[in-house]
């Protein structure tokens, strides 16, 4: 019937389309080629990546999420897969790579259905029965783990999939007897908020000398030698305004006639630092802690009355300590009382490295713990502090939950082998679907044995054996260059991590794969686009509108 008649041209001339098969193709190839960039870093063996910007700052990390964010990814579907790192990183801290390899390893798999001519509705749909039994076997395969002995090697298994450059045992020692002093428990429930543990760094020193502090360290040191280096029973101001005198705006010239009131002047100066200090004393502080600057002369008197203090404390150190001690922190020194300071059994100045810091230790709230690390250089910290963050996040779910996954690959193996029995019982298109799914879990057992230089063919082959005749915690052993039990080994990953990852993995892959058209839209954020809401605008102006996605 349209046959004859012009086309109808619903889109401006010149804008960027794709379409049907070729949308999908180029989609799936952009996610892959996120997946195969950092396939390489996972697992105890993986390499480590180097980010240079463009100023020539450089950032190396194994870390998943810490790569993909320091990644300039331009292709909107790449930029969906570094989504996917971002939540899992956010919401459980670990199994970053798992999660973007997997996801990779999803649509590779897809795509050769694709090119069997199988529809990427039965596909989408094949995985997501194939999902459905993979969440109840892992209730099933799940160990139960709230001894102090397997939250250790939580840790260990975290941070040995970072960077095998230090030393795990100690700092995974550190991270559970962290996580153990935050710990609260509540209608018999356990619950750990870990944002109570503050993780600091200083280079210098080993990272055996990463320590763990009943309490808070602020990176500043006390402003004035003759101010005790030592207060025991403190009594903590926390001051958000500055203890000096505002210099006005323009330059104010004062007029003065009479020798004799130069010294008026300085007087009277002085004279108001006093008061300042006196406020401080009357409300009985012995350490003051102030978020801006605190002059020459008002740190004479501080010191003078043995009051310890230290100035230009981080916004967010100020209300760690707040929270810590049960100070207020106040921003006119009238509102100083007794009432508004915090607690802490000892306030002390210390020496690291070359630096010094200022401890608090013994705070009235004991949640408050601090883990400083130390390390050679600047970037090792970095990394190391990485590593912890997400250690202690992995450590505090498993306290809470107390479930832990063979790992080593060995889950992935397991369920694999279930995932095709149950296919098997499905039958039809959506057997190719599910079948495709238990190839596609595979690949972490497969990287994991490649990336520790094993043969991958072989091993899994191997590993596939040892699942058939029941060994279900069988995975691969990259110390070992073999297969053995991981949880014999002590290898452990979360429930929850996993399970994470696995869904974050299959949901992205699914949103890839129900797209078939990959349209240039107008930019958003920014209201309209230049020429679009002009009379008769000329449609030229297209292509600024929006980014063209390639
Ligand atoms: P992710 O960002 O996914 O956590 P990692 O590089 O940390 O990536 O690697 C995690 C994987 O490495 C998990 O499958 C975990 O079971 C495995 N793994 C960690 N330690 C070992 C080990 N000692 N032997 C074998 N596999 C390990
Ligand atoms: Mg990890």
């Amino acid at each position: 019937m349209l046959s004859g008649q012009m086309p109808i041209l619903i889109l401006k001339e010149g804008t960027q389309r794709e379409q049907g098969k070729n949308a999908q193709k180029s989609n799936i190839e952009a996610a892959k080629a996120i997946a195969d960039a950092i396939r390489t870093t996972l697992g105890p063996k993986g390499m480590d990546k180097m980010l240079v910007d463009s100023i020539g700052d450089i950032v190396i990390s194994n870390d998943g999420a810490t790569i993909l964010k320091e990644m300039d990814v331009d292709h909107p579907t790449a930029k969906m897969i570094v989504e996917v790192a971002k939540a899992q990183d956010v919401s459980v801290g670990d199994g970053t790579t798992s999660a973007v390899v997997l996801a990779g390893e999803f649509l590779k798999q897809a795509e050769s259905l694709l090119e069997q001519g199988v529809h990427s509705t039965v596909i989408t749909n094949g995985y997501r029965l194939a999902m459905n039994e993979v969440k109840k076997y892992l209730d099933e395969l799940a160990i139960k783990a709230d001894d102090e002995k397997s939250l250790i090697r939580v840790a260990e298994t975290s941070l040995s999939g970072k960077n095998a450059g230090f030393s795990n045992s100690i700092l995974s020692e550190l991270v559970v007897k962290a996580v153990n002093l935050v710990a609260e428990e509540r209608n018999g429930k356990i619950s750990v908020d870990s944002s109570n543990i503050k993780v600091d760094k200083k280079n210098g020193g080993s990272v055996n000398d990463t320590q763990l502090i009943n309490g808070l360290v602020i990176d500043k040191e006390r402003v004035h030698p003759k101010m005790p280096n030592v207060v025991n029973n403190a009594k903590i101001a926390l001051v958000d305004s500055a203890l000096e005198i505002k210099k006005t705006e323009i330059e104010a010239k004062v007029q003065i006639t009479d020798p004799s009131k130069i010294h008026e002047f300085l007087d009277q100066e002085s004279d108001t630092f006093k008061k300042m200090v006196e406020k401080v004393k009357k409300s009985k502080a012995n350490v003051l802690m102030s978020q801006k600057g605190i002059d020459d002369l008002a740190q004479h008197y501080l010191a003078k009355e043995g009051i310890y203090a230290v100035r230009r404390v981080k916004k967010s150190d100020m209300e760690k300590l707040a929270k810590a001690t049960g100070a207020t922190i106040v921003t006119n020194l009238d509102d100083l009382n007794e009432k508004s300071l915090g607690k802490a059994e000892k306030v002390e100045e210390k020496k690291i490295g070359d630096d010094r810091m200022t401890f608090v230790t013994g705070c009235a709230n004991p949640k408050a713990v601090s883990i400083l690390i130390r390390g050679a250089t600047e970037h090792v910290v970095s990394e190391i502090e990485r590593s912890l963050n997400d250690a202690i996040r992995v450590v505090s779910i498993t306290k809470e939950d107390a479930k832990v996954l063979p790992g080593g690959g060995a889950i992935e193996a397991e369920l694999a082998s279930r995932i095709r029995g149950f296919a098997n019982k499905v039958g039809g298109r959506e057997q190719l679907a599910i079948e495709a799914f238990a190839r596609a879990l595979e690949v972490i057992p497969r990287t994991l044995a490649e990336n520790a230089g094993m043969d991958p063919i072989n091993t899994l082959i191997q590993l596939k054996a040892e699942h058939e005749k029941g060994n279900r915690n069988f995975g691969i052993d990259v110390e070992g260059n073999k297969i053995s039990d991981s949880i014999k080994r002590g290898v452990f990953d979360p429930l929850k991590v996993k399970k994470h990852a696995f869904e974050g993995a299959l949901e992205v892959a699914t949103m890839i794969l129900r797209i078939d058209d990959v349209i240039a839209s107008k930019k958003s954020g920014g209201g309209e686009s230049p020429g679009g809401g002009m009379p008769g605008g000329m449609g030229g102006m297209g292509g600024m509108g929006g980014m063209p996605p390639y």
